[in-house]
């Protein structure tokens, strides 16, 4: 039997699901309400561990020529003063490199990989499961019936709420500052000054820019700021290090707010969670884009194992899932946790230990999946 599978969602995770899918031989319908004229402005850091998926997925040649390969993390206190460094192509050694490129390069090697039409401007606007079938109605009113649905809708995901798998994502108080910068300072390395609950990182690229990610915890009830780039150098004006002259440069700043979405379970009949949809968390370890393409390679496994069976390949897909990016979640906590120790006791810790705690929050992930 051909399954009918859709894919909601033509974000990383819904790309990633229709490449995965198409490698295992599926051919799904891929919609996504947004126009196909959107193109996603910041850059993003992809860890070795998401490099080694893209490969699974057979994306590493086009890939190769994009953004700047980065070998090191550089941790330093407001005032530049270093607290420790961590060794990615160590760490990493034998997974694959790590890379900071454009959003949209990324967006546009996923989608040429698809390998079948994007319906763009199509929202599905509502999901019923009828007889173990989904039965989904689109935005224009067009009806269709599906073995398989495969919700890459994000943290905001619509279906996870109709199917009755969860509610609204939980926002984490975090507020985010990104920007792409031209003109700025020389850097090759990743480099993240901690503050007092906030922190800015900064790294390369390619093509001679800089990917800015800045960030502060926040009371539940604050607002985004109206002018972004101002707050950012209201928040950021004493640090030193590479930041002024990056502050300098800073021209366009986009503000976000960041969610958690945690899950008991990921399926229900004939309806799947994947990535931020299933298991978003607040980005601080740079493993978003990275749990979406493993979510892409195991869902293409476990469907071309029992294709005859697919509640047996969603369990499977979730036994395999949820321990990792359960993993992922506790260590982005952690993570923040320190993050907003004050500096007085925070700085001293991490010179004698931070390389080893952040090391080690990676260690899990350094092993297959
Ligand atoms: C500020 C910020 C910084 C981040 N930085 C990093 C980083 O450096 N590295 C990293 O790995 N991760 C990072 N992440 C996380 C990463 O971006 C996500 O985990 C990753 O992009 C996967 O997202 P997704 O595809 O699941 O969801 P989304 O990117 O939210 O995509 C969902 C798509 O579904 C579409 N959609 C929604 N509802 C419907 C519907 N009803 N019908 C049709 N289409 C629909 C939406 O328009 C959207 O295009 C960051 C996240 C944030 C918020």
């Amino acid at each position: 039997m051909t399954l009918r599978i859709l894919v909601v969602g033509a974000g990383i995770s819904g790309l990633a699901t229709a490449r995965g899918l198409r490698v295992a031989g599926f051919r799904p319908d891929v919609v996504e309400e947004l126009p196909a004229t959107t193109v996603p402005g910041a850059g993003i850091f992809l860890p070795g561990n998401a490099s080694r998926a893209l490969r699974q997925l057979g994306l590493d040649a086009p890939l190769r020529p994009l953004g700047d390969l980065i070998f090191r993390q550089v941790f330093l206190d407001a005032e530049g003063g270093e607290l420790f460094e961590i060794d990615l192509a160590a760490l990493w050694a034998g997974v694959g490199e790590s890379r900071a490129l454009s959003r949209g390069d990324l967006q546009q090697v996923l989608l040429t990989s698809v390998g079948g039409e994007v319906r763009y401007d199509t929202a599905v606007r509502d999901l019923e499961i009828v007889d173990g079938a989904a039965k989904v109605e689109f935005g224009d009113g067009v009806l269709a019936e599906y073995d398989l649905v495969i919700a890459a809708d994000g943290r905001r995901s619509m279906i996870r709420t109709g199917a009755g798998l969860g509610g609204p994502a939980i926002p984490t108080g975090q507020i985010v500052y990104r920007s792409v910068v031209t003109g700025g300072p020389p850097l090759s390395d990743w480099i993240c000054l901690l503050g007092r609950r906030s922190q800015f990182v900064v790294m390369p690229m390619g093509g001679r820019r800089l990917y800015v990610h800045a960030d502060e915890s926040v009371e539940p009830e604050a607002v985004n700021p109206a002018d972004p780039r101002a707050r950012m150098r209201e928040l950021f004006a004493d640090f030193a290090g590479p930041v002024p002259a990056v502050l300098a440069a800073l021209e366009k700043v986009q503000v976000a707010r960041t969610d958690e979405v945690v899950l008991d379970g990921w399926a229900k009949g004939p309806v799947l969670l994947v990535g931020d949809a299933a298991h978003a968390t607040a980005p601080t370890l740079a493993q978003g884009a990275a749990m979406a393409l493993e979510d892409a390679v195991v869902l293409g496994e476990v469907l071309k194992a029992t294709p005859d069976d697919v509640p047996a390949a969603l369990r499977a897909f979730e036994q395999r899932r949820q321990d990792r990016c359960t993993q992922v979640r506790e260590h982005t906590r952690e993570r923040d946790q320190t993050r907003d120790v004050p500096p007085a006791l925070r700085d001293p810790m991490l010179r004698r230990r931070g390389q080893r705690i952040f090391a080690d929050q990676y260690r899990g992930l350094v092993e297959p999946f």
